[in-house]
Order: C-alpha cells, then sequence, then structure tokens
C-alpha cells in the first residue's frame, strides 16, 4: 500500500482542497493551491489543530495495540507537542484573548478528555490509512484525477466506523455532521476500496472551560457520492476558466492568511484584463 506522500504526488483533489473550492472561499483556494502564495502567518487553528492531531495519533497507536494511554501521560506529551509546534510555526496568529501558555494549559485538557471517554470495548481497526481513489460520477465517467486523503482512525465496536477528531469553539449544531463534505469524501472512499458501506463519527472535543466530548454520527447514500462529484466537475470547469470570487461574508476571511492579495485582487484584475485586451 502506498503513502499518503506517494498518492499526493500526482494531481489529484482531497477533501479539504473540495471544500476550500466549494465552501470556503474560492479565491483563498487560488492563492493557496495555483498561485501558491506564501502565507502571510500561521491561523492558531492550523498550529493547534495540529498538535492536537499529533497527540491523539499517538492515542490510536497506543490503543491499536491493546492499551489506553492514561490522562497524565496525553497531557505530558501534549505539552511537549505544542512546544515543538510553536518552534516550527513561529509566525502563528492567537485569537484575541490566547496565547502560547493558555493554548497549551486547554490543549492538555482537551486531550485528557479525550482519552477518558474512550469506549475500552471499541477495536482501533487501522490508523492514517491512506487511499487514492478515482472519482466516478453518476453515468460512469472518470474524472481525471483521483480522490486523495487520509483516514485518521477506523474502529469497530459492533461494527466498523470511520472516525475523525475535531476541536471546536461551540457545541456543533444539530444537522452540522450531516452536511459536512468530509464523511461524504471518506465513506465514498471506504466504500469504494472496502466494498460496504459504514457509518462517519466526529469526535468534537468542545473548548468549554471544562471541556466536554461530543459524538455526531452521520451516513451517506450513493446519491450524495454522485453529488460530490459534479461538485468536482463544475469547480474543475471553473478552474480552467480561472473563475475564482472572494467570499467576503462567511467567517473565513478574519483567519485567512492571504488577506492583503484579496485586498488587491481586483485591482490586479483589472490591469492584467485591459493589457490582455490590447
Ligand atoms: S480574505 Fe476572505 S474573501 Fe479574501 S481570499 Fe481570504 S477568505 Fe477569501
Amino acid at each position: 500500500m502506498s503513502t499518503l506522500a506517494e498518492y499526493r504526488s500526482r494531481e489529484h483533489w482531497s477533501y479539504s482542497a473540495i471544500n476550500q473550492f466549494v465552501n470556503i472561499c474560492s479565491l483563498q483556494f487560488f492563492f493557496d493551491r495555483i498561485a501558491k502564495l506564501p502565507k502571510a502567518f500561521t491561523p492558531l487553528s492550523l498550529s493547534f489543530g495540529s498538535a492536537y492531531h499529533r497527540a491523539l495519533e499517538w492515542v490510536h497507536l497506543t490503543r491499536k495495540e491493546g492499551a489506553i494511554p492514561k490522562a497524565v501521560e496525553i497531557r505530558d506529551l501534549f505539552a511537549d507537542i505544542w512546544g515543538r509546534q510553536l518552534e516550527e510555526d513561529r509566525d502563528i496568529r492567537f485569537d484575541e484573548g490566547e496565547d502560547a501558555e493558555s493554548c497549551r494549559a486547554r490543549g492538555m485538557d482537551m486531550v485528557a478528555v479525550y482519552v477518558e471517554q474512550i469506549d475500552p470495548e471499541e477495536r482501533v481497526v487501522s490508523v492514517n490509512e491512506a487511499f487514492a481513489v478515482p472519482l466516478v460520477d453518476s453515468a460512469g465517467n472518470v474524472l481525471d484525477k483521483p480522490l486523495v486523503g487520509e483516514l485518521d482512525l477506523v474502529v469497530d465496536n459492533n461494527g466498523v466506523t470511520i472516525s475523525d477528531m475535531k476541536t471546536s469553539a461551540r457545541r456543533w449544531p444539530k444537522g452540522q455532521a450531516d452536511k459536512s463534505l468530509q464523511p461524504t469524501a471518506y465513506l465514498y472512499a471506504y466504500e469504494l476500496l472496502h466494498g460496504v458501506e459504514v457509518p462517519f463519527r466526529f469526535e468534537v472535543v468542545v473548548k468549554n472551560k471544562t471541556p466536554v466530548v461530543e459524538h455526531h454520527v452521520t451516513e451517506r447514500t450513493t446519491d450524495q457520492f454522485h453529488r460530490m462529484v459534479e461538485l468536482v466537475k463544475v469547480a474543475e470547469s471553473m478552474i480552467a476558466a480561472e473563475h475564482f470570487l472572494p467570499s467576503e461574508q462567511g467567517f473565513y476571511c478574519a483567519g485567512c492568511p492571504h488577506q492583503t492579495a484579496c485586498g488587491a485582487w481586483h485591482r490586479e484584475r483589472a490591469t492584467t484584463s485591459v493589457s490582455m485586451a490590447a
């Protein structure tokens, strides 16, 4: 089986690329993935999420070997990982009222509450399972680029479930898991690879003063898989036509590392359009 890095070495789609284009901002997609502009800063959500996932990856691997780590172990591990993350991402932009120390303390509490709620009956089937599958529409047409990704955690507890870990500033509203594109992409891949329909579970640790863990289970139909492939087809036609638009009414601008390029986008574009017409 190839690694995620090997799968990523050829042109592909990922859940995060599709989601960025369709649901976040197509102009941010352009700056990140086509123009490949350097990021003006590292959003806190990226650095914190990366440290959190690295810590939980160790939890999953330990569980796979038959043990559940103690809360004190994972607290210490998060503190170490967060220290390294601060070194790697020197340009982190902290949210108002946050700093490196408050994030360290909160992260330690969050990983501890995560391990304390693990069901000892649940068996870990796989950790970091990389995949590359063709994107096929309802008429059987295969797109040029495959869908590539990695399943963080697959568990079995009277049935297989794909699990994904999230952090959130607030409790998830009802229906959020059902609308997310991530289960659609991952369950599509799992069904192609394993030939079975399984559910998807978000394990969300809410960053309250005392963190809490929520489980949100969702499923997908073949019709939803076909809808995702149509989204990709439209995205590809828009990319080919260079149709990238700012999405200034969403939540994502405050944490966007391309705000300066975005502010100049219409002026650059007007200049380019005039010179191309001349
Ligand atoms: S600042 Fe907002 S509109 Fe502009 S590229 Fe970033 S996310 Fe898109």
